[in-house]
């Protein structure tokens, strides 16, 4: 047991003799996995929780910036826990000082400070890499923020008669009266001195000897860039007041009826596309806000940039954004205004989260299920999972909307108290589905004939059928939207005379293949015999590995891989539709504006054929597209991931909505290698709980999400030895703690991660199952008090990833 010594504070004091009655702990975004003890010098203080700080850090002493993440008094409670005996030994001899304050005040509350602490435990990540990760980089940098030196009287107004006789300065009269007429008799009234300057058509001088004597005071006030202009460019129909429909109204008297509890809660919102979901969270909203709560509402990053952010606007006033199309002084100026209270209502990405809304009341996260929601580096949050979090700290509501659950939340819908299940099962305005045709992809003329290097073959994107179907809309002056699903990785093996495709023995599912080089798929290329010698293929289930055979096993002949790629799919466009005006958007070359304008100039009519990623797939509403073409549908299939299924199904689901929105008929091309694939069968029937059954059955029997949990250990390193031996290491540790500990649950690897080696980094990992989260808790605690693994290599954990690459 450690025991606190009152003595060595004051042996400090003594030694160094300025005075420091305060300690706190600071959390270092770049610092060791802990926080820190420093003495805070009498003249700095007081010091709140979420505030920053500088202070020597390191042997060096290098100035590095914190977050005070606790105080403790010189004379603590003594059932304050400190670290260990010999913590407190270093602490009487090494504890130093803050150096200074950054913050005027807590950039996180104490709710947040909270919400902060259960990430970095969950998420195994530094608390102050968390802290830091929860502020937009724009707040810190205070981007945007002018500070204007002004001006005002420090003196009583009745004196002034007689100071302004005693000046002998015209100037100085001048600009005395002038502040008098302004009433500027503080620091809220100061003119800025720019202002003054011009009006007494002076020069700084008389100023300062007002200053010096002192009749005015010279103060500092900080101006923000003003409230963002939301990108126009889609304009919306502005509304009459929605009547909503039966299931609508069944659902907010549920929501009201959760939101007048004043306890947490969750509700999964299960609507198909354009049954009034987004309607039914603005009127849940105007709930809260009459209660006197806030709300926040996440949606997907590339959802934002649509419509559906400008109903948001015109239905509330007091509003902040938050998303990656803000410039940095529009980003911090929207945080500053929902810390000052001016917005009761925040729309982000998931970032929002962190919004420093005082009293959150309800939390909506839209598309649920949308991957895009987790972080891919550290903090690894889960941006629904924390939102649930947040909503049980603030005893708020949240509602998670889909029209495509996860089957998480569809499980915890089944297994927790707290969560409800509200469906909404039709369209509003009755609008047919649009057609949906399959393609078969595995159909000549797949491989063109036109060689183009020995074992390589070019191949079509566009079918025969999506081609044809592509000249008529053209024809008519519509719009088409052709998607590629994410860039890389969509590799496929199968036999082109038999169609025979790799399938795993134990788990009856298409197996993916996997160069042991990170496979450039932007070549777009057809690779055959031989060239496949050098990859394996990996099952996305039970993770088992079987070599590529050369031949295929049925029939004999040479076994082929295609990838496929934006780049060759929009070559091709431009080869078989010269005349037509195409763009390409994907997630990697795109951001803010550029996206922004390539949206307008769709909507205006000066793009035919917009072709991209996914994010195409979202939110978007335009009436003049027509036809819809998912280049491969199957491209999500054969990404090694035990979650590909439910992608493919997600993504057909969410297209086929997104289609026909007007009295313009539209239709859907689903090219696939799989037209078999049950993932695609169901969503061309529209059938989710066919689907989830299915895919549930394989889940259970491979013990994974949503009924065992997951995390995972990636490794990289530029030296092969060396990441072996961490990985050795790391998986010894482990052992000795599930030894120790008896914690139930799978350990697999070291092994290759999918995509072994990014950047000259190679890359490794460890997997663990368990079934309960508790299970991984309890690991990773016993992993961080072991501290770094030797030799050392780059490790980043991620607690329940959403894809294992
Ligand atoms: P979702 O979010 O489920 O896709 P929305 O809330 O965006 O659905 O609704 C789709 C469209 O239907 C929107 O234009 C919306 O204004 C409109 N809408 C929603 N509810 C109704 C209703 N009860 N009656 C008529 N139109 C509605
Ligand atoms: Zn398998």
């Amino acid at each position: 047991m450690s025991k606190y010594r009152t003595d060595s504070l004051f042996e400090i004091e003594q030694a160094d003799k300025t005075a420091c009655h305060h300690i706190i702990r600071v959390a270092f975004e770049s610092a060791a996995d802990r926080e820190f003890d420093y003495l805070v010098p009498d003249e700095i203080w007081p010091i709140q929780v979420g505030q920053r700080v500088e202070a020597p850090f390191g042997k060096k002493d290098k100035l590095q910036i914190g977050f005070c993440a606790d105080i403790t008094s010189p004379r603590p409670d003594p059932s304050t826990p400190l670290r260990s005996a010999q913590d407190d030994k270093k602490r009487k001899f090494k504890l130093k000082k803050i150096s200074k304050v950054i913050d005027k005040e807590p950039l996180l509350d104490s709710e947040l400070m909270e919400l902060a602490r259960w990430i970095s435990s969950y998420y195994v990540c530094p608390l102050g890499q968390v802290l830091a990760a929860m502020v937009p980089g724009a707040v810190k940098k205070a981007a945007g923020v002018k500070t204007q030196r002004c001006v005002y009287l420090a003196i009583n107004s009745r004196d002034i008669e007689e100071i302004i006789k005693q000046l002998r300065g015209k100037k100085q009269k001048q600009i005395v009266n002038f502040l008098q007429g302004k009433g500027a008799f503080n620091k809220e009234t100061a003119l800025e001195s720019q202002e003054l300057l011009e009006a007494a058509g002076c020069t700084n001088e008389p100023i300062k000897k007002l200053a010096e004597k002192k009749i005015i005071k010279i103060t500092e006030k900080t101006i923000l860039k003003s409230l963002p202009a939301i990108p126009k460019g889609m304009a919306i129909k502005t509304e009459g007041r929605i009547i909503l429909n039966e299931d609508q109204q069944k659902a907010l008297t549920h929501f009201k009826d959760q939101i007048e509890t004043g306890q947490f809660g969750a509700t999964l919102l299960h609507g198909v596309t354009d049954s009034g979901k987004t309607e039914l969270y603005i009127r849940a909203i105007e709930l809260v806000l009459k209660k006197g709560r806030g709300a926040i509402v996440l949606l997907p990053e590339i959802a934002l940039t649509t419509q559906t952010i400008q109903r948001f606007i015109a239905r509330f006033e007091k509003i902040a954004v938050m998303h990656s199309g803000l410039t940095a002084s529009q980003r911090n100026s929207q945080w500053q205004k929902i810390k000052a209270g001016q917005a009761s209502v925040v729309i982000g990405a998931r970032s929002a989260i962190f919004a420093p809304l005082p009293k959150p009341g309800l939390i909506v996260v839209d598309e649920e299920h949308e991957p895009s929601y987790k972080q891919d580096t550290a903090p690894r949050y889960h941006g629904r999972d924390v939102a649930i979090k947040r909503a049980q700290l603030a005893n708020a509501h949240c509602i998670l909307g889909s029209a495509t659950p996860s089957l998480e939340t569809l499980l915890n819908c089944k297994s927790k108290k707290y969560y409800s299940l509200v469906h909404l099962p039709r369209r509003v305005m009755d609008l047919p589905m649009p057609e949906m045709k399959l393609v078969d992809l595995r159909q000549p003329p797949l491989l063109s004939s036109d060689r183009k290097t020995r074992g390589q073959k070019g191949i079509n994107l566009i079918s025969e059928p999506l081609a044809e179907r592509l000249k008529e809309v053209l024809a008519k002056k519509e719009q088409a939207i052709l998607l590629l699903n994410r860039r890389g990785y969509s590799n496929f093996v199968f036999c082109p005379s038999c169609k025979h495709t790799l399938r795993c023995r134990n788990c009856d599912v298409t197996l993916t293949f996997h160069k042991s080089e990170a496979f450039d798929s932007d070549q777009m290329r057809t690779v055959t015999g031989k060239h496949l010698r050098h990859g394996f293929a990996i099952c996305h289930y039970c993770l088992s590995q079987t070599l590529v055979p050369e031949k295929c096993p049925v029939c004999g002949k040479a076994m082929a891989m295609i990838g496929l790629g934006s780049q060759r799919l929009q070559e091709e466009l431009a080869r078989k539709f010269p005349e037509a005006r195409t763009s390409r958007v994907d997630s990697d070359s795109m951001r803010g504006k550029d996206y922004y304008r390539i949206l307008r100039d769709f909507s205006d009519g000066r793009i035919n054929i917009l072709a991209g990623t996914q994010m195409l797939a979202k939110g978007l509403h335009f009436p003049n597209v027509t036809l819809v073409g998912i280049i491969s549908a199957d491209t999500s299939l054969y990404l090694p991931d035990f979650r590909a299924n439910e992608r493919t199904f997600q993504l057909i689901s969410q297209v086929a909505g997104r289609a026909g929105r007007s009295a313009k008929k539209g239709m859907v091309f689903v090219q696939t290698f799989l037209p078999d694939q049950p993932a695609i069968q169901f969503a061309l029937k529209g059938d989710f709980d066919g689907f989830v059954k299915e895919e549930l059955k394989h889940r259970k029997a491979c013990n994974l999400p949503p009924f065992w949990r997951l995390a995972a250990i990636v490794m990289r390193d530029r030296n092969f030895d060396k990441i072996e031996a961490a990985c050795k290491k790391m998986r010894e540790k482990i052992d000795q703690i599930t030894e120790h500990d008896g914690l139930d649950m799978v350990v697999r690897g070291p092994m290759p991660a999918v995509i072994s080696r990014i950047q000259r980094f190679h890359r490794m990992q460890i997997i663990i199952q368990a079934p309960h989260a508790e299970t991984i808790q309890k690991l990773f605690t016993g992993l961080r008090a072991a501290g770094p693994v030797r030799p050392k290599v780059k490790v980043a954990i991620d607690i329940d990833p959403v894809n294992l690459l």
